[in-house]
């Protein structure tokens, strides 16, 4: 497989350190508020990349964090911990934002058909390990102590810029919103590990450390927690582009420096979802969730679908109109699917073609798009319906747009099962076999059916 990755900035072929057993690790969500659809593109593109790893016979274990403390409103370490501003706002605790919204979350993830990860922790519950990595590092010289907090001392590096020539407008996003220097920093990209002042008093959760009570800065959790269950060698770590810098620019030099050697080969970012105001972001207030689009109409899976029709490296602009051409194309792909007749069993050397450009769409950087045409490729083909639907249902072990899934029944999947059972039951009432034809007939009835008797024939309605 190719994946374009961020440390080289160019498509590579992904090899795992050790034969087929790939070690993953995702950035969790911040749980100080509903994930917006943004923050989802992500999740969606990376449980793809997860399941078509799968797919293409790697054993993965994935690991993701749930942000539950030390995620400041600047990612230049100032202003409050996001948990924090997310507690007062609702007049709860800390702990009960992060149940609520961690639960919020999975139940997005759940609509969206994005599988939980093999390992998801809660960054409080690692606070001793936390506390250990920074202790080493302030052992071996990478770290120290000033004003109270411990930073990590960036100038100790060869190579701090690791992903080189970000771009611009991420540095941006990296250092967003009003930052006022912190002066006990001995260079201007040094960063965190562990606060005992900063907005102190107001930090609802905090532990005893070597060097004060105190909290764990954002960056060290994912390094810590990454390490905790995957080992000294991390194969592909995933995230946001805005998590480029600082965050996993700063997670690799604490990982590296505690660890002594390279820690993650491939890092795969995926690009922003936009909207009329620019990049989606939870700061800005009014967002879009997948309940908002749950109530306008939309069933979530048409925007996996959505997400799933553009380039996870290419910027997506979300808008109705687009997401309106969607759901059509949705709509019409079930049906198709949900009225193929399997019979028989699928004839796998036939098969064998359409699998393999399956295959390279998803090998060529994640080719999603690419991944849909082939799903239609095999519609229009002349394969059997049982090919087609054994084709499809194997497509969308990695796709999981729920295109064989008995839950996604269109109304034109619905109003065709209807008909075969009518036709069914005039078959029965011809061939005077009245118990077959009054178990139809209640068969009907159950599902709300009702018949009418037409000079054309017997038609329905579906009655409440
Ligand atoms: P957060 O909950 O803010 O920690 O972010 C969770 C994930 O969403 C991270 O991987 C972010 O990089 C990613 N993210 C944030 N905003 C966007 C956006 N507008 N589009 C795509 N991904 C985003
Ligand atoms: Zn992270």
């Amino acid at each position: 497989m190719i994946l374009y990755n961020t440390l080289g900035q160019k498509k590579m072929e992904f090899v795992p350190h050790e034969g087929n057993k790939v070690n993953m690790y995702t950035c969790g969500p911040t749980v100080y508020h509903y994930a917006h659809i943004g923050n989802l593109r992500t999740y969606i593109m990376e449980d793809v990349l997860e399941k078509y790893l799968r797919y293409a016979g790697y054993d993965v274990t994935r690991v993701m964090n749930i942000t539950d403390v030390g995620h400041l409103t600047s990612d230049a370490d100032t202003g409050d911990d996001k948990m924090v501003q997310g507690a007062k706002r609702e007049h709860k605790t800390v702990m009960e934002i992060a149940k609520f919204y961690t639960d919020a979350f999975f139940e997005d993830c759940r609509k969206l058909n994005i599988k939980t990860p093999d390992v998801v922790e809660p960054a409080t519950n690692c606070i001793d390990d936390f506390i250990n990595m920074v202790s080493v590092l302030i052992e071996k010289g990478y770290a120290y102590l000033a004003g109270g907090n411990v930073y990590f001392d960036t100038s100790k590096l060869d190579d701090y810029y690791v992903f080189g020539n970000i771009n611009a407008d991420d540095l941006e996003v990296g250092v967003r919103e009003d930052v006022t220097g912190d002066e006990n920093k001995r260079n201007k990209t040094d960063f965190v590990l562990w606060f005992t002042k900063s907005k102190f008093e107001d930090q609802a959760l905090k532990w005893d450390s070597p060097w004060g009570t105190g909290y764990p800065g954002w960056h060290i959790e994912c390094s810590s927690i990454s390490i905790k269950h995957l080992g000294e060698y991390l194969d592909i770590h995933c995230g946001g582009v805005d998590n480029a810098f600082p965050h996993h620019t700063n997670e690799i030099a604490q990982s590296e420096a505690f660890l002594g050697h390279k820690w993650c080969n491939y890092w795969f970012h995926v690009l922003h979802l936009n909207d009329a105001r620019g990049k989606m972001s939870k700061s800005k207030g009014e967002f879009l969730t997948v309940s908002l689009l749950e109530k306008n109409g939309y069933d979530p899976l048409v925007y996996r679908m959505f997400c799933l029709q553009s380039h996870y490296r290419k910027p997506l602009t979300f808008s109705y109109d687009s997401l309106d051409n969607t759901a059509k194309a949705y709509d019409k792909l079930v049906k198709r699917i949900s009225s193929l007749k399997p019979e028989g069993e699928p004839e796998l050397d036939r098969a064998e073609p359409y699998d393999k450009s399956f295959r390279e769409a998803l090998d060529n950087d994640l080719n999603t798009s690419l991944g849909l045409t082939a799903v239609y490729d095999v519609l229009k083909s002349d394969l059997s319906d049982s090919t087609k639907r054994y084709l499809i249902e194997r497509f969308d072990e990695v796709l999981s747009l729920g295109l064989c899934d008995a839950k996604t029944e269109t109304k034109g999947s619905i109003d065709s099962e209807i008909e075969a059972l009518i036709a069914k039951r005039q078959e029965a009432r011809a061939n005077k076999d009245w118990a077959t034809a009054d178990k139809i007939r209640d068969e009907l009835a159950s599902m709300h059916v009702k018949l009418i008797d037409t000079p054309d024939g017997i038609k329905f309605e579906i009655t409440e």
